[in-house]
């Protein structure tokens, strides 16, 4: 019987609720011995508000996930990595590319696992989709990224704050997608975003993208009610791949789409704790450099003022 992992949870929010509670529940080799959330607890697990206080209790902890928002993550990662915890990250990793850098080599220094997770990689159809485009010559890539923010983020200033991604907090989720299954690397070469008067981060982007010769264009847009499209069409040689619905339905030329449950967060606890027994790390920081490009060469556009 393999060791279970006593790990640590900080940042009791909504993702903490909706996906991590339970793939942690129901994966024998980790076991949740505390919780770090500054205004929320969970009903028999001990509780901290700060994953200081979480490190200083002295629990016996392996290893925490960190379910806060990018900006603040750093210094806690450092913490845990300081501390002799292996750490599993939210994405987007960090708030910077130089904050990632830091942890990854900090964790390598101290031979500690460090896992920056993209859970959409983990989605039903991504794998298949990956498998099937590595023998075909990509034309053009179209992906289309809009979903409403006052239904999944409700309330959630932070991420139109500095520092809080605005629409490329999903955005970020599609070029996870597209990095891990186009044959060729991605590169940006020119943006558009629009910024809510009075905030600091995109609720509307477009990226001009190339892979290989094939145009590749991305429209992201954090407004949008009624139905939701988080989609992949990729034109090839071969006819047309379509990923709907964040990766988990896949249609191919001529065959009728396969779709199957979702099992993103059961598979990345499943991942971190082979890459603890293997001593491994996992940190693909290529989804990060992209929104960090589209933040350095995009022509903003102001917005409307945006509440919640
Ligand atoms: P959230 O509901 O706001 O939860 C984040 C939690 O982190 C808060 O409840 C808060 O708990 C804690 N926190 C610590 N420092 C904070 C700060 N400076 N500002 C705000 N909260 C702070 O956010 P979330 O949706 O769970 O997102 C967290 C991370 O998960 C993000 O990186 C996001 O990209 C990722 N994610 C979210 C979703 C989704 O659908 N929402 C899906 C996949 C991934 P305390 O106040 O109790 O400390």
């Amino acid at each position: 019987m393999s060791k279970a992992y006593r790990l640590g949870l900080v940042g009791l929010g909504k993702i903490a609720r909706d996906q991590h509670l339970p793939a942690i529940m129901g994966n024998d080799r980790h076991d949740l011995v505390a919780v770090a959330s500054r205004n929320a607890q969970l009903e028999g697990v001990a509780g901290f508000a700060t994953i200081g206080e979480l490190i200083a209790a002295d629990r016996g902890l392996d290893a925490v996930t960190l379910c806060t928002p990018p900006e603040g993550r750093y210094q806690q990662a450092r913490a845990a990595l300081e501390a002799g915890l292996h750490v599993m990250l939210e994405k987007p990793p960090a708030a910077t590319l130089s904050e990632i850098a830091e942890l990854a080599r900090l964790a390598a220094e101290k031979r500690l696992t460090l896992f920056a997770t993209w859970h959409s990689r983990e989605a039903a159809s991504v794998a298949d989709a990956k498998a099937w485009l590595r023998e075909r010559t990509v034309h053009a890539v179209r992906i289309i990224w809009k979903e409403d923010i006052r239904r999944w983020h409700p309330g959630q200033e932070w991420i139109l704050a500095a520092g809080g991604f605005g629409v490329f907090d999903p955005g970020i989720n599609a070029l996870s997608i597209a990095t891990q299954i186009l044959p060729q690397p991605l590169l940006l070469e020119a943006a558009t975003m629009g910024v809510p008067e009075g905030r600091m981060s995109p609720l509307t982007a477009s990226l001009a993208m190339r892979t290989g010769d094939a145009p590749v264009n991305a429209e992201f847009d954090f407004l949008q009610t009624g139905p939701q499209s988080w989609d992949i069409e990729i034109d090839t040689d071969a006819g047309q791949l379509k990923l709907g619905m964040g990766g988990s339905e896949l249609t191919l030329p001529g065959e009728p789409m396969q779709k199957a449950p979702d099992r993103e967060y059961p598979g990345l606890y499943a991942r971190f704790a082979e890459l603890i027994d293997r001593g491994e790390s996992d940190v693909d920081v290529r989804p990060l450099q992209l929104v960090a490009d589209a933040f350095l060469v995009a022509e903003r556009q102001t917005l409307a003022p945006f509440e919640f």
